[in-house]
Order: C-alpha cells, then structure tokens, then sequence
C-alpha cells in the first residue's frame, strides 16, 4: 500500500504504473515461491538430522554393550581358587597317618631286653664275630612250660654246642646271651650261624605254640633287628628252613600246611616301616 502511493506520488502515467506494479508484484511472488520452496528444504534436513541422531545413538549402546565382559572376568577368576584349596586339604591327612612309626625304639627295647652273657667257652659262646647280619632264624626251645632263665642255664651249664644270641621267655621277657655281633650255636650251619641272630623262644605246651606276651615281644624283637640290619621279611626264617628239623614246631612245614600258615601269619605281624 505504501508502494502504490510513492508511485502515484511520481506523477507518471497509470499504464506505465500498472505495468511497475504488475511487475513487482511477479517479482514478489516470485520471491515468495522461491521462500516456500526454500523451506520445505530446511524441514526435509530438519527431519534427516533426528533420525542421524537416532543412529549415532545406536552406536552408543553397542560400546556399552563391552561392559558384560568385564563382569565375566571377575566370574572365572573365583573359580580357580576353590579348586586349587580341596587338593591341598586332601593330600595332608595321609602324611599324618602314615607318620608314626610302630617300630620299637632303641630306649623301648633297651628296657624290655636284659643283657645277661654267657661265659665264654668253646661250645656256646665262643666270642667271635658274625661275618655278616643277613638273616634272623627262629627256633623254639622243645622243653615245654621252661622259662628263658632255665634255658640260660642249660646253655651256661650243660656243655653241649648250642646257644642263641636271644632267649624270649613266657612272661615276654627277653635275655641276651652275649653280644649281638658275637656269632651263636644255633642253626646246625656253620654259615647260617655266621650270617645270622638266633633267637629261642620258649612255649607253654608240647605243641609248641607261642604264648601271647611271648610272640608280642618276639615280634617286638624281630621288628627291630630287621630295622637295625635291613632284614627283608624273606630274611626272616626257621630252623626248620636250615635243616628241616620240625622247629619251631608249631611254625614248621611246607606251603599249605597248618604249620606253614602260622608261620606265615608271624611273618605278616612283623612290622616294616622303611
Ligand atoms: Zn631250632
């Protein structure tokens, strides 16, 4: 409105007028056109950038998505520790059952055993040195209900060729009759008896068998002697293995026998710690 009075203002002609608002009035739409053309544009950008954003943050989460990871980490590191603490708690209570020793001890022997030596002679105690320890060889004393004194006695008194390096009495008690390197009259070899301890063991009955307190301080003894020399319980035998002779004679005769089993089950109570 302000622009057609400036024109009428001028002075110039109405046709030359109407053709200046004619054009100006193309010239506005024109411009108007090229305004709404501009702005559908804009909002077909301003609709692009929200869903660019919508994919930028997409990616996001995914990054967010490592997190889990370090959450399976700290899982698998308390695994191991249960598993390496039973295997330890398990190999400990063998060692403390197997530890202790049944074996008597040099004090525990030195109390049961009493040192009483046979005079030397040239029958029963000749005074010389064993060759070698290799074996232990048992016998019984073939003189029932006899204490380990009496049989003492006999070796000291009677003169026959016959001794043993121990006597293992009714009661359990134990008499050495000399030195325990000194060789005994015992085995009816003279090799057997240089190469091993003779031991005589004395029984209530004619048959021969070992009283209780008798064959635990045997077995005592045996144990022992095998631990001071390295005996193997192979090395443990009887008179009757040397020569056959029936003794001890509740302990004698070949495998299958009655007698070969209770010698067997001697052998099994003597007692190996090495
Ligand atoms: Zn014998």
């Amino acid at each position: 409105m302000k622009k057609n009075k400036s024109f009428r203002e001028s002075g110039r002609g109405d046709s030359v007028g109407f053709f200046k608002i004619l054009g100006l009035t193309v010239v506005i739409i024109a411009v108007v056109f090229l305004i709404s053309l501009t702005s559908p544009f804009e909002k077909r950008n301003e609709t692009t950038f929200p869903s660019s954003t919508e994919t930028t943050s997409a990616i996001t989460p995914q990054t967010t998505t490592e997190a889990p990871p370090q959450t399976q980490s700290p899982a698998t590191t308390e695994a191991p520790p249960p598993q390496t603490t039973p295997p330890a708690t398990e190999t400990e209570p063998p060692q403390t059952t197997t530890a202790p020793s049944l074996v008597p001890t040099n004090q525990e022997m030195k109390q049961l055993i009493q040192e009483k030596y046979l005079t030397k002679n040239s029958h029963a105690r000749v005074g010389e040195p064993r060759t070698a320890t290799k074996q232990i060889v048992i016998h019984y004393v073939a003189n029932k209900n006899t204490t380990a004194l009496q049989n003492w006695n006999y070796f000291e008194t009677s003169g026959v060729y016959a001794s043993s390096n121990f006597i293992v009495g009714l009661d359990g008690e134990i008499i050495q009759c000399m030195p325990i390197f000194e060789v005994s009259y015992h085995a009816g070899k003279k090799e057997v008896n240089y190469n091993s301890i003779g031991i005589e063991v004395c029984h209530p009955g004619s048959d021969g068998k070992f009283s209780e307190a008798t064959y635990d301080s045997l077995i005592k003894l045996v144990s022992w002697l095998c631990k001071r020399y390295g005996i193997s319980k192979k090395n443990v035998i009887r008179h009757y293995d040397v020569t056959g002779k029936l003794c001890p004679l509740y302990y004698a005769g070949e495998p299958g026998s009655e007698g070969y089993n209770h010698w067997e089950k001697f052998r099994d109570d003597i007692i190996f710690d090495r």
